[in-house]
């Protein structure tokens, strides 16, 4: 027999009381755990006050912080993609489709657009995570590669702000060409003597890693985003290794050589604005220079 027996059953769990606080109004920063009131996230661009982690940002919301008064034009918004495997897995792909149109509000995974950065003309393209993981298909490719085209009929700079998993599988072959296609665009507007600046903001894998978000004039990661191809799970099961530290997160691939800077949400327009400039994009005469 035990020596301490409960006589007394527990008091049942209060029943829960509905919370009065209307839901979406306080945040919890995944990593400090701090109680954010939301408008204050949204007042530091969706970074944590306390610890600096970076939330994942929407498309729409990245082109309003790096846009003069958040104003651009976008381009190219009507392309869909056409299902042309007609790919089923756990679910048929235009169910996706239809499912990442109807929550985002965009067709795909990119908005593509033109405005002003502190002054200087440039097209930038921000990708949507909420859009079937970010994922590059026959749309997001052809889009930055007319972006890319456009830049270079009009002399601009090309900004492209990758967060995404890689291309989209239900697309199969098709999707690996966009990471040939936009590299070739990148190689037209490289002999243009155009900068593109990458920035790679978590998570940044798979196919995009592995082309464009690579092949910046500049490469900029926020901090701790995870940069990558394959997984660390995958690496890990083939070469049959540890993986160290902090393997696959910005600070290591910097420290590593793969990045040129992290940089700062807050401070990544005014970084991006004097890279331009350096780069000789004037901010008055709105054109980037002919060498
Ligand atoms: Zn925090």
């Amino acid at each position: 027999m035990a020596w301490f027996k409960k006589t007394r059953k527990p008091r049942a769990a209060a029943p829960e009381k509905s919370s009065r606080v209307p839901e979406g109004l306080w945040v919890k920063c995944p990593r400090c755990a701090q109680i954010i009131y939301n408008k204050d996230l949204a007042a530091s661009l969706m970074v944590c006050p306390k610890c600096a982690y970076h939330h994942r940002l929407a498309a729409a919301e990245r082109l309003r912080i790096l846009f003069d008064d958040g104003a651009w034009e976008e381009f190219d918004r009507e392309l869909v993609s056409t299902d042309p495997l007609k790919f089923v897995d756990t679910r048929p792909y235009r169910d996706r489709l239809a499912a990442g149109i109807a929550t985002t509000g965009l067709r795909d995974a990119i908005i593509v657009g033109e405005g002003r950065l502190d002054g200087i003309r440039a097209i930038v393209g921000a990708m949507e995570y909420g859009f079937i993981g970010g994922s590059m298909g026959v749309v997001m490719g052809e889009k930055i590669t007319r972006a890319l085209e456009r830049a270079v009929n009009h002399r601009l700079p090309v900004i492209i702000v990758s967060c995404s998993g890689g291309a989209r599988m239900m697309e199969g072959a098709l999707s690996l060409m966009q990471m040939a296609k936009i590299c070739a665009a990148l190689a037209r507007l490289d002999r243009e003597r155009l900068p593109y600046l990458s920035i790679l903001t978590d998570p940044t894998t798979g196919g995009v890693t592995a082309s464009f978000a690579m092949l910046g004039d500049l490469n900029i990661a926020e901090p701790g985003a995870l940069i990558g191809f394959a997984g660390p799970r995958v690496i890990e099961q083939t070469i049959r290794q540890k993986l160290p530290e902090g393997f696959q997160r910005s600070e290591f691939l910097l420290e590593h050589g793969m990045l040129d800077l992290i940089v700062d949400r807050r401070e990544l327009k005014s970084v991006l604005a004097r890279g331009l400039r350096f780069m000789g994009c004037t901010g008055q005469d709105s054109e980037a220079k002919t060498p």
